[in-house]
């Protein structure tokens, strides 16, 4: 899909945008960044990673300390430069909706028309075929009160949508949906900004939302943009352990690198799993390296026992539909969302086969490193790294 962005000017460009609130911890540093017309990009990280800070910085809500934003080849901020909100021509969706609650519904989104050379009755008649374009046809005249939360998002989205606008920037518009609606209303925003053609920043710490609607991710951590990828590359080669685990394993082990296979392939010495298994190498890594080993759900499955195999018992199990999800006991370690297509009873003795594909190792020394920046204390950052299982979503 790049390849059709090449060539145009990026909807956004970023170059070394750094912002602080307090004059003396970057909210966001050194962000630089690209999103591509018709694309949409999902900037994903854990609270407190810095992901409103560039929404607002690139909607001109916030000023930047330093750096440089264009959108669509024009600059909107950078040193003495701050073009206001209102005329950078970007519309935004807000998680609380930000409906105009005195104005009907019909109203609400006529108004995004209001610079549009068009005359009353034309801007509401194209407010109401947007309308019926997210569903809500027959309900015009209403006020945003006497509509539900998920009715509210879709004016929200009508509105954003109405101008034709280029820019769409997405702050986390579902956080406050229950889970069915959620699911829905990602769909009707994925189908309707790509009908739109427009270009999309949003933000999100579901990681879930994240890989469902974006042509590319960045992962953010404390103020900084770790990596920036396809859903793919994010998942089949996260450049680092904060991204490997916050993008979903199902467990970690402690290992010892015994052999160096291939130029990316190693084979690792497991003292917990009474095994020695291949894996993918990310970063250098020499013999006797201390590595963590990260795997990811796909890479499991309950298998016959043979030499490569790790021994494990059930520790719960549970029917997911397309199978059997597993968690077991591997040497005192949790090992969860390990599917098969039978059942294997609570306590009973099982065998693992691990695909060197999705079992990276990742050196300890970098994460030692890692934990050693002191951006990595900013406040919440680490408060969001739980495990997530893609797999859900193969139901
Ligand atoms: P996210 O959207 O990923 O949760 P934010 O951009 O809101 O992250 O916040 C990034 C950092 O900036 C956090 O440390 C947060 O506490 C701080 N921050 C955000 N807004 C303000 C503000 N208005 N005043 C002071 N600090 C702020």
């Amino acid at each position: 899909m790049t390849e059709s962005w090449a060539g145009q000017t990026p909807a956004v460009v970023l170059r070394g945008v750094a912002k602080s609130y307090d004059g003396r911890r970057d909210a966001i540093t050194a962000m630089t960044l690209e999103v591509g017309q018709g694309e949409f990009a999902v900037l994903l990280g854990p609270s407190g990673s810095g992901k409103s800070t560039i929404l607002r910085a690139i909607a001109g809500i916030e000023r930047i300390d330093t750096g440089s934003i264009e959108i669509f080849g024009r600059q909107v901020a950078g040193p003495r430069l701050h073009v206001a909100p209102e005329d950078r021509g970007v519309s935004m969706v807000f998680q609380d909706y930000a409906l105009w609650p005195h104005m009907t519904v019909l109203d609400n989104v006529a108004f995004a028309l209001k610079r549009a050379k068009l005359g009353s009755h034309e801007r509401k008649e194209k407010a109401a075929e947007m309308l019926s374009r997210v569903g809500l046809g027959g309900k015009e005249i209403r006020y945003p009160a006497e509509l539900s939360g998920g009715e509210q998002q879709r004016v929200a989205l009508a509105r954003a949508l109405v101008g034709h606008c280029g820019l769409v920037l997405f702050d986390e518009p579902l956080s406050n949906l229950d889970a069915d609606l959620r699911e829905r209303l990602r769909l009707e925003i994925a189908t309707l900004t790509r009908e739109s053609n427009a270009s999309v920043i949003y933000i999100t710490h579901d990681q879930a939302e994240a890989f469902a609607l974006a042509d590319k991710i960045g992962v953010l951590s404390a103020g900084r943009l770790v990596q920036m990828g396809t859903p793919e590359e994010i998942y089949q080669q996260p450049v680092d352990s904060f991204i490997a685990r916050f993008t979903g394993l199902a467990g970690e082990f402690s290992g010892r690198v015994r052999a160096r296979l291939a130029s990316d392939l190693v084979e690792v010495e497991v003292p917990a799993a009474s095994a020695v298994l291949h894996a993918r190498a990310v970063g250098p890594l020499r013999s006797g390296d201390t590595v963590s080993l990260a795997m990811r759900p796909f890479a499991l499955g309950i298998c016959d026992a043979d030499e490569r195999s790790i021994e494990a018992r059930v520790l719960d199990v549970a029917y997911r539909g397309r199978g059997y999800e597993h968690a077991l006991s591997i040497g005192g370690s949790v090992i969860s969302s390990v599917f098969c297509a039978e059942r294997h009873p609570r306590g009973s003795r099982v065998f693992v086969s691990v695909d060197p594909a999705g079992c990276l190792a990742f050196s300890r020394g970098e994460e030692l490193a890692m934990t050693a920046t002191p951006d990595s204390s900013v406040d919440g950052a680490d408060d969001d790294v739980i495990a997530f299982d893609l797999t859900e979503y193969a139901l």
